[in-house]
């Protein structure tokens, strides 16, 4: 069974997913979204989103709709998860938006895609399918073919993978698989009013200490309470524990929040236990593209969540992508290998300096005592060392 060709094929209705689609249909190309899940959607809680992604978000003309959703914290906050002290902020007040041009916002994940998913049915230049996951996809050469699960084949003049972390796609491109980090996450949202304020409810909260973090911040207009509880587990085995479920257990979050302070773990201790999240990643790869198939989002350069940029750098691939395309109309592996020129080196530093905040952030012993020093000499508006990452407009 073939079914129609397409101009544009997505393969995940995610974040990157949409986003992608919304700014390819901008552009005046039509797109057909593939998504495995039963519905569009998104499960997990909290997402902060930087003024790099902010500015993409913006040139799609979504902050309007974002805003009725989204919290704007006043500061970053890191706290000693052991002592309960601050260690520094970056303050996220007037200084951050003139330098940025665009505010840090948190927000709820599924807020967020409710907003993309709107603006996507909005748009007549592009078609959602849900509960179509693709199984398999070939390379035509100037062609590509993906493959339902009930045999339906969907042609394209360009596929995109945006179908995450575990990504299938990527196999037509790279032989490699994610990288267990032995870390796992526990996450999730209370209401606001169940909680106690111990270094601002209105800000982003990085409690850091040995082999773990805990962030927490507000998100649906304050109403609720984001917390992510993040820690090493002992029982993680490389290679041995990668989808088994004995690792990163309950009794295993309980034992290592044991050494923190009162309040986070008191704030732990509020947290739903029936799920976790564990953390991997990949290493980056130079090649995105093969033919009519490139990649994007976590299918390219799944990262570690510790610098917040994971979607980010999603947001920012759809639109260098439809940029990209939209200037060579004509000349689609052009468009391509700009694409993965342009995104491709950016994505790996992130991806690595991901990895990098994790080790610092769970350092112990004498050597965070050395950085919580280090870290206490540093301006509240000492922004130089975030130009980079923040100061990006795709
Ligand atoms: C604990 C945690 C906290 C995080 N916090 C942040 C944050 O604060 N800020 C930030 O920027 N990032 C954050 N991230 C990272 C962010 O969640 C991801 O980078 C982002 O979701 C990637 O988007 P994506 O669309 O590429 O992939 P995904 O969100 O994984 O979406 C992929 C989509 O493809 C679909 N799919 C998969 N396979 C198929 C198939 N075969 N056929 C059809 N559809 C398929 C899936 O169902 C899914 O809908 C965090 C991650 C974690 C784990």
């Amino acid at each position: 069974m073939t079914g129609a060709a397409h101009p544009t094929l997505i393969v995940g209705g995610g974040i990157g997913g949409l986003t992608t689609a919304l700014a390819l249909a901008a552009r005046g190309r039509p797109v057909h979204v593939l998504e495995k899940a039963a519905a569009f959607g998104e499960i997990g809680a909290g997402l902060q989103l930087a003024p790099n992604a902010m500015h993409v978000l913006d040139r799609l003309g979504l902050l309007p709709e974002i805003a009725k959703h989204a919290v704007y914290p006043s500061r970053l906050v890191w706290m000693d998860a052991l002592a309960g002290e601050p260690i520094t902020a970056v303050d996220l007040g007037a200084a951050f938006r003139a330098r940025y041009g665009q505010p840090y916002i948190v927000m709820h994940r599924s807020d967020l895609l409710a907003v993309l998913l709107a603006a996507c049915q909005a748009e007549k230049l592009i078609a959602l399918e849900a509960d179509r996951a693709v199984v398999a996809v070939e390379d035509l050469g100037e062609r590509a073919r993906a493959r339902g699960a009930d045999g339906t084949a969907y042609d394209t003049e360009l596929l995109i993978a945006a179908d995450g972390l575990w990504s299938s796609v990527r196999g037509a491109i790279v032989d490699d698989q994610p990288i267990g980090s032995a870390y796992v996450a526990y996450r999730g949202t209370l209401p606001i009013e169940r909680m106690s304020s111990h270094a601002g409810l209105d800000n982003v909260v990085m409690w850091v200490g040995p082999d773990m973090h805990f962030v927490q911040y507000p998100v649906r207009r304050g109403e609720l309470y984001n917390q992510v509880a993040v820690f090493r587990s002992p029982r993680y085995r490389p290679g041995h524990s990668d989808g088994r479920d004995d690792w990163g257990t309950v009794e295993e979050f309980d034992a290592h929040y044991a050494q923190t302070c009162d309040y986070v773990q008191g704030c732990a201790r509020l947290m739903a236990r029936d799920k976790r999240w564990p953390m991997y990643d990949r290493a980056p790869i130079a090649a995105w593209v093969r033919n009519r198939i490139v990649l994007m989002g976590d299918a390219a350069h799944p990262m570690l969540q510790y610098a917040a940029q994971g979607a980010c750098q999603a947001i920012e691939d759809a639109l260098c992508l439809a940029d990209r395309i939209a200037a060579t109309p004509a000349d689609l592996p052009r468009a391509l290998a700009s694409y993965q020129a342009a995104r491709a080196p950016r994505t790996a530093r992130v991806q690595r300096t991901a990895r990098d905040i994790g080790d610092f952030f769970h350092l112990a012993g004498a050597a965070a005592s050395a950085r919580n020093a280090t870290m206490r000499r540093r301006a509240e508006t000492d922004y130089a060392p975030l130009d980079w990452l923040y100061g990006h407009k795709a």
